[in-house]
């Protein structure tokens, strides 16, 4: 069949191809790492959100995906094109605690090609039962979900590397938690999720080939570099605790608190993974921690450098047998790799710290400014965001950093000022330079405890979007300090209730 003009014409589904390029070298891996098993199907799939520029990205047509039909692909009822199914296993320190874990709830559909040359995983969370799911039910609630995809989107927009949330699909079914609540689908879209658990996976099943392919899977797939390398796994472990390093860095830098950074949540490719009860300090204080079930505070703000060592020294006993056939001479290895986690992180600090507060140049007295502020934001409770913010504000009249008409007004605060603006001095960049460029390294908006909180309400209970997509339209711009922050930007009045996340599963 032919049109008027001669050209052969386009077979039917052609037309409504969605842009899938759908490829599965995970499952290439040996048998113990996956599972097959595909989506359990939902009574009533509705788009609560779309993100049409991941999926543009992603090389996916958003029109034709914006449509019942994309929603029944987004809650796992219609696999997309290429599909194959399955839940990774893997296992976990919990707490500090050894456990099998594995996709619970996770099924990934398969690695997307995207327009500019990236894999990236396509993974449907909260898409039911699967061989890992023990007593869960493989199901997910809609509020934890929109906090992940507001969140996950938010730390794209703050330039840190992080899964991303491609859509979240109410399913028409209840979930059963302390009370019934409406089940979602999360569509997360990730480097991959290759963990620090699924080598301690590997390595509880003392499986020497098995872990040897999952080590050259991982090679290949986020540090082709360090196969090059005489030694490739220590290699691959020392740009795995790099890539932590600097993504640690990057949280401490926003105030960013995971949560529950369990072996399982630490992902290979260095990106933030596994949005559970996290939650972005207010006023600076170490110790803070917001997850209901973290009493001790292991996970508390000012732990998580160390964790990140805790877990990484899981990641090492795991790849011991990689690193030499001497034992003795491995475990030599893999010390001086863990050790050198501490310098490679306070590196990434000092640099994005230096960044923060307009410092172009290095001065050995640098950190220990910073270390002042710090101490000086701790003792007075001052909101840790809303400080950098207004030290990247000149006034109006004077061009000065740190100069902005609400800056606090104490004798401590000024002395420090005054040291940074004599360290400023020394070097010899116009204020007004300075001041731009503190401005795209120190956030505007962030997302506001309170602000979720109240957007998430709003959505699962009276199902009402509109805070959610103004709070998501914020904090997609947050290095713009121009624009009117009036509801986004505020800090919370101090003296209320400690804020408190729950896990959510
Ligand atoms: P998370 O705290 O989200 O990292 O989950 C820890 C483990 O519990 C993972 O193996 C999850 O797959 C599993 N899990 C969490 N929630 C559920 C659920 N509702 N059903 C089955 N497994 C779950
Ligand atoms: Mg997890």
């Amino acid at each position: 069949m032919a049109d008027p003009d001669g050209v052969p014409a386009v077979p039917c589904h052609h037309l409504h191809v969605s842009g899938w390029r759908l490829e599965h070298s995970y499952a290439d891996l040996p048998a113990l790492f996956h599972a097959r098993v595909a989506p359990t199907p939902v009574r009533d799939p509705q788009f609560v959100v779309f993100n049409t520029p991941l999926a543009t990205a992603l090389g996916l047509d958003a029109p034709s995906l914006d449509t019942p039909a994309g929603a029944a692909i987004f809650a796992g009822n219609v696999l997309p094109d290429g599909a194959r199914p399955l839940a990774q296993a893997y296992a976990g320190h919990q707490f500090g605690h050894f456990t099998a874990l594995g996709d619970g709830r996770a099924i990934l559909l398969g690695e997307q090609l995207t327009p500019d040359g990236r894999r990236v995983d396509v993974q449907l969370k909260g898409a039911g039962a699967t061989p890992y799911s023990r007593r869960g039910d493989g199901r997910a609630a809609l509020g934890p979900m929109l906090r992940e995809l507001v969140i996950s989107e938010a730390m794209h927009a703050l330039g840190i590397p992080t899964s991303r949330s491609l859509a979240v699909v109410s399913t028409g079914e209840p979930v059963y938690r302390e009370r019934a609540l409406p089940g979602a689908v999360l569509t997360r879209v990730a480097a991959s999720h290759l963990r620090v658990g699924t080598f301690e996976w590997a390595a509880a099943h003392r499986d020497p080939a098995a872990l040897q392919a999952l080590a050259d899977y991982t090679l290949q797939r986020h540090h082709p570099a360090a196969a090059e390398c005489p030694t490739p796994y220590v290699a691959l472990f020392e740009a795995i605790a790099e890539r932590q390093a600097s993504l640690i860095a990057q949280w401490q830098l926003v105030g960013f608190v995971h949560g529950v950074m369990n072996t399982d949540n630490m992902s290979l490719a260095g990106e933030t993974l596994d949005y559970g009860p996290c939650a972005f300090i207010d006023s600076y204080d170490p110790a803070a921690v917001f997850s209901s079930i973290d009493a001790a505070g292991r996970y508390a703000y000012g732990q998580q450098p160390a964790i990140a060592q805790w877990n990484l020294a899981r990641l090492a006993e795991a790849l011991l047998p990689l690193f030499d056939a001497d034992q003795a001479r491995a475990i030599e290895l893999a010390n001086a790799c863990i050790a050198s986690f501490e310098t490679r992180f306070q590196h990434h600090w000092l640099t994005g710290m230096r960044a923060k507060l307009g410092l172009v140049n290095d001065e050995p007295g640098d950190a220990a400014l910073a270390e002042a502020l710090l101490t000086w934001m701790h003792d007075t409770r001052a909101d840790f965001t809303t400080t950098f913010s207004r030290l990247s504000t000149p006034g109006a009249s004077e061009g000065t950093p740190g100069s902005a008409a609400d800056v606090p007004t104490d004798a401590a605060f000024h002395a420090w000022r005054g040291q940074w603006q004599a360290r400023l001095a020394r070097q010899p960049h116009a204020p007004e330079a300075v001041t731009a460029a503190m401005q795209q390294r120190n956030p505007a908006v962030i997302p506001r405890n309170h602000l979720v909180e109240a957007a998430l309400v709003a959505a699962t209970d009276a199902g009402d979007l509109g805070p959610l997509e103004r709070l998501m339209a914020a904090l997609a711009a947050p290095y713009d300090h121009a624009r009117d922050r009036a509801e986004s930007g505020v800090a919370p009045a101090p003296g209320g209730r400690p804020y408190r996340t729950f896990c959510g599963t």
